[in-house]
């Protein structure tokens, strides 16, 4: 949708920096990349309130902000429709996910080998340490809520291992210094002023209920899918992927990066076949990175 988009005339596409290069297998243009390289307007943005400045200096044009990503990009760009004059040119493909559901939707898939969650510190400090307390009751996984260093993720699987042996499945919080309990209840506040939540796509995976999310009615005006009479369209099947990729068996952690017959071949870095290469928080690209072949 969003290449569609950017090719129509007179639409400035932003989006974040890792979006350009995200493949689809499409007969036409295959990414927002190759679209600038067939003249659309595709540009990045690092805040949402880029979105708000491009719009009002192009007041003339359709401006489209393509935003991605889990509860630590949800949450800014709801504080900021939900207290910002939105100019009449702007509007949102909205690509939000919300981690807590495709987490367990995993977790109820019963051929899946996981031993331990390491709950991502960032996305904790929105949502509150209470929201992974479901992962040790309910599946009896070990839990540790973790930052980003490599202290942190060592410590994190140190504490896995000990709930592993001893058999006390818990959560363990070891970021207490940004993640609380309850989490920030200002940035849930604006999430629930400004987004319903909805079941949404995930590619290669499919529909998952309670996943996504789209804009509240009193914001509804400013939905690019309305705006440009966009179509829900699916993008769940592997055949929508480049052959071979397997991408979403990387991320539901069915297969490791190498296993797949594209990885150091035809996708790498430079060249990614599949979003699990493009960003440097993809799973295969830090197997790549780090040579990891084993
Ligand atoms: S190597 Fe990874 S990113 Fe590339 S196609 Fe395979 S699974 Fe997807």
């Amino acid at each position: 949708m969003a290449i569609h988009v950017s090719l129509m005339k007179g639409v400035i596409l932003l989006t974040f920096g890792d979006m350009l290069r995200v493949p689809i297998n499409n007969k036409g243009v295959t990414s927002l990349l190759e679209a600038k390289k067939h003249g659309a307007d595709v540009r990045f943005i690092t805040s949402p309130f880029d979105a708000i400045r491009v719009a009002i200096e192009n007041l003339k044009r359709e401006v489209v902000f393509f935003s991605v990503g889990f509860e630590t990009t949800t949450a800014p760009l709801a504080a900021m429709i939900r207290y910002s004059r939105l100019p009449h040119n702007l509007s949102f493909l909205i690509s939000h996910r919300i981690t807590h559901s495709v987490m367990e939707l995993l977790l109820g898939i019963g051929d899946i080998h996981i031993d331990g969650v390491i709950a991502p510190g960032h996305v904790s400090a929105v949502t509150g340490a209470a929201k992974w307390d479901i992962f040790p009751k309910a599946f009896r996984m070990p839990t540790v809520i973790a930052g980003f260093s490599p202290e942190h993720v060592l410590q994190a699987i140190l504490l896995i291992v000990d709930q592993v042996l001893s058999r006390d499945t818990r959560l363990q919080n070891i970021y207490p210094e940004v993640v609380t309990p309850q989490g920030n209840i200002q940035a849930q506040d604006s999430i629930a002023a400004v987004f319903d939540i909805v079941p949404t796509w995930w590619r290669g995976i499919g529909r998952i209920p309670e996943s996504g999310y789209k804009l509240r009615g009193e914001f509804a005006q400013f939905e690019a899918t309305k705006r440009f009479g966009l179509k829900d369209q699916p993008f769940c099947d592997p055949k929508d992927m480049l052959p071979g990729c397997s991408c979403h068996l990387v991320v539901m952690g069915k297969v490791s990066p190498n296993s797949c017959p594209l990885f150091g071949g035809i996708c790498t870095p430079e060249s990614p076949a599949g979003p699990c290469m493009v960003s440097q928080e993809g799973t295969c690209y830090i197997w790549w990175k780090y040579r990891y072949l084993g």
